[in-house]
């Protein structure tokens, strides 16, 4: 808890009220471009917001406290300004669904249609077995 009465607020030139991505990048970039003495405070214990996320001593993986955050930017700018200033656990995203006993990769792909039927369709055949079979669906709500 900040005493906001106190001489805290002495020189400085800006308070940002909540420490996640948006009030820190403000604080950053006044700090930074302006020169401004910024004072960041939050109720919570940490910065970083609703992405904050620390490594779990016991078992060393890391705990996104409030739900998981992926971070995602095609812009080489952004990935080096947030460069700055943390460092990410790379991530790739598998998805899995089992049928009958059988683990199928997803989103469907030749390799799903192939595992599924037992069968080693071409790339053509495969569409032509689809095409085949959604017709039986025609007209229906599946
Ligand atoms: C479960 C979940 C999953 C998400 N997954 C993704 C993802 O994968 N990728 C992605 O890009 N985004 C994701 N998001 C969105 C992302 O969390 C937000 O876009 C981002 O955190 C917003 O940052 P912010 O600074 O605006 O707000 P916040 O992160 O909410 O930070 C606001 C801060 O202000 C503080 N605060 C609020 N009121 C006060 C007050 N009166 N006094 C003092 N402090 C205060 C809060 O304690 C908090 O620390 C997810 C969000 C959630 C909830």
């Amino acid at each position: 808890m900040v005493d906001m009465s106190a001489d805290v607020l002495d020189g400085v030139d800006l308070v940002v009220v909540g420490a996640g991505l948006y009030g820190l990048t403000v604080a950053q970039q006044a700090a930074e471009r302006a020169r401004a003495r910024v004072l960041v405070i939050d109720v919570r214990g940490h910065i970083g917001g609703n992405a904050y996320s620390s490594m779990d001593e016991r078992t060393g993986a890391e705990i996104h406290r409030y739900g998981a955050h992926l971070f995602h930017t095609s812009n080489p700018r952004v990935w080096e300004y947030v460069n700055r200033f943390t460092s990410f656990t790379s991530y790739t995203h598998r998805v899995y669904t089992t049928h009958n006993g059988e683990v199928y990769p997803l989103p469907i792909n030749l390799g799903t249609i192939n595992q599924f039927f037992h069968a080693h369709y071409t790339p053509r055949q495969a569409k032509e077995l689809i095409e085949s079979q959604a017709g039986e669906l025609a007209g229906s709500d599946p």
